[in-house]
């Protein structure tokens, strides 16, 4: 039943997102768009990385679970297409786009650089880069940043950010949580790190590291999207579709209420 009326909204938004795209849309349904390329074959090909809690990480069972691989499952499922994920380096998800994947989900930041490489779908959560510090550390200030030895996980805005703080040393880790670890051994001043993740990271590091927010250094908001093959409109557009439905239809705030703390 709910899955009836979910479907019957699904139709209804397309039915409006349709309109919206006025004469020349030859697309039929928000079901498997046939104009999609990338969905022709029924699969949907993910590439997380599994370093992200709680958006990917590695579950239980060794498969990668999180609330992005929960959200992507529910879009596909929407669209009507099987989803396989891929868990590769995050620095990798990018340019797998279009050859080892279709598309990446993996709490990637909308930035105009990589809008040069791949599309993204309507943003779904808003976030912002949180500095993690030492527990007895002075740091409060951008300023304090300067001159400072600084970790964040390789290829992402956070290590964007660090590139711009002028005498930082930026030490870049394929894993954000390896960049934690030296920080609590005392290699590092500080990691540069999303939000939700510095939460989970301070959380297992309780009493060691203070959990210190990006708002206070002056730092942007940032916009999670699906980051998106190139081009593909039909794609594009049948997944903005799915998170329209997802986040109208309660979906998006019970897979909220699971994931996030
Ligand atoms: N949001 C950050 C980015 O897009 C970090 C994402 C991640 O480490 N998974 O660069």
């Amino acid at each position: 039943m709910k899955k009836y009326f979910s479907l019957l909204l699904a139709g209804v938004l397309t039915a409006s997102v349709l309109t919206g795209c006025g004469a020349g849309s030859n697309a039929s349904s928000a079901k498997v768009d046939i104009n999609s390329k990338t969905l022709s074959d029924g699969v949907l090909t993910v590439g997380t990385n599994a370093e992200f809690p709680p958006f990917e990480y590695v579950g239980d069972d060794g498969q990668p679970d999180g609330f992005d691989i929960a959200l992507i499952k529910a879009v596909a499922e929407n669209l009507g297409v099987e989803v396989v994920v891929e868990n590769m380096e995050f620095d990798s998800l990018v340019s797998s786009i279009g050859s080892k994947t279709d598309v990446a989900i993996a709490g990637m930041t909308v930035t105009d650089e990589r809008k040069q490489s791949v599309d993204f779908s309507t943003p779904y959560y808003s976030a912002m880069q949180h500095v993690l510090v030492p527990a007895d550390s002075a740091i409060s200030t951008y300023d304090d940043l300067k001159g400072k030895t600084l970790g964040c996980q390789l290829g992402t805005t956070g290590d964007f950010l660090i590139e711009d703080i002028e005498g930082a040393t930026n030490q870049q880790y394929n894993k954000a949580v390896d960049a934690v670890n030296d920080l609590v051994n005392g290699r590092l001043d500080a990691v540069i790190v999303d939000s939700n993740p510095a939460g989970v990271f301070a959380s297992n590091f309780q009493g060691q590291i203070k959990d210190l927010n990006g708002e206070d250094f002056g730092f942007e908001i940032e916009e999670y999207a699906i980051a998106l093959p190139k081009g593909d409109t039909a794609l594009k557009e049948a997944i903005d579709v799915a998170i329209t439905t997802i986040k109208e239809d309660g979906t998006f705030d019970k897979l909220v209420d699971e994931y996030m703390k």
